[in-house]
């Protein structure tokens, strides 16, 4: 068989009570739009049905392809070994629990046949948690700010992407990434269009607070030094500072006198700044955690089986 046209990508991790919901929904959407396509699922270690059902589906739906992890390596992994695998002219990746609606698909891949390689997407009426939304405003903000890039909402998985982006991902081999961000840094011609959002179907949420943290922080230290700057400016300004201040008490000391008084005023000064401190070598400890992992070179996911692929 020849390249499909068309790869949707889905990672899946424990998402039993959706698939079938999903797939009721996106496979007469792809279908309808007559061109030759192919369903990758990544089941990225799920510990209740969902490969039961993803294998019965392969049976049952043309098409529809899983690759198999030997665990739960989280879902930007889980995209590239899709990518990977992955032969369509577009590409195009959306969650498993039904909060990016499958029926975006036609508009998606429209932008990429207008000439677009990127097609990012802004979740209209953003179905989360106030304190996701919030936290999503940060990140998109200081994102922006710090890698220099443009968009409007780095959290939505929702995207379109031309097949050169796709090879130039392959060609990465990075064990910690953000997929949006990454993209964002082979298109030339990206674009940015709105799509519906709606509540998680079933189940909960596959991130934590700690997950999202972790996620985030490799969203800011992946794709730029800018921390580390800003840390290094901040302690020269505060050098200077501490330069001044210690000039004006010299002076102060032949006119007034020594002075006794606002000792815990400089402990609490002093507790603030011990937590830069700590907060800097956690900066520069992610950085040197990164490198460790690159050199490693470890696997970034194991493969245990793929089902559906021979057809090809
Ligand atoms: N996911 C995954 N591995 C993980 C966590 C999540 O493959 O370790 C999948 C999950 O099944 C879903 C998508 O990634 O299809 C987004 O996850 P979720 O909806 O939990 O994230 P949220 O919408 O809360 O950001
Ligand atoms: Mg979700």
């Amino acid at each position: 068989m020849e390249h499909p046209y068309l790869s949707i990508i889905i990672p899946v991790y424990n998402e039993e009570s959706n698939l079938a919901p999903l797939m009721d929904r996106l496979y007469p959407v792809v279908k309808e739009t007559g061109r030759t396509f192919e369903i990758i699922f990544t089941n990225d270690g799920s510990r209740d049905g969902s490969l039961e059902i993803l294998k019965r589906m392969v049976q049952q739906y043309p098409g529809v392809r899983v690759i198999e992890f030997n665990g739960n390596f989280g879902q930007h992994m889980a995209i590239l070994a899709a990518f990977e695998m992955s032969r369509g002219q577009i590409v195009i990746t959306l969650d498993a629990d039904l909060q990016n609606p499958p029926e975006e698909i036609p508009r998606l891949t429209a932008e990429i046949e207008k000439g677009f390689d990127v097609v990012g997407t802004i979740r209209q009426k953003r179905q989360d948690s106030l304190f996701r939304k919030l936290a999503s405003r940060i990140v998109n903000i200081t994102t922006n700010k710090m890698t220099g890039m443009k968009m409007n909402d780095y959290g939505c998985m929702l995207r379109a992407y031309h097949r050169n982006i796709i090879e130039n991902i392959n060609r990465c081999g990075e064990s910690t990434t953000f997929i949006p961000a990454l993209a964002q840094t082979f298109a030339s011609n990206p674009t940015e269009i709105e799509v519906a959002h709606a509540e998680r179907a079933a189940g909960e949420s596959k991130y934590s607070l700690y997950k999202l943290i972790r996620l985030n922080f490799d969203l800011m230290t992946g794709f730029s030094v800018v921390p580390l700057q800003l840390f290094a400016l901040f302690g020269m300004l505060t050098s200077l500072l501490s330069l001044a201040f210690g000039l004006f008490l010299l002076v102060r000391r032949f006119i007034v006198g020594a002075e006794v008084e606002g000792v815990f005023t400089l402990f609490a000064i002093l507790f603030f700044f011990t937590g830069i401190i700590i907060m800097g070598i956690g900066i520069v400890g992610e950085y040197v955690g990164r490198i460790y992992q690159e050199v490693r070179k470890r696997p970034r996911f194991v493969v245990r089986k793929t089902y559906g692929f021979d057809e090809q």
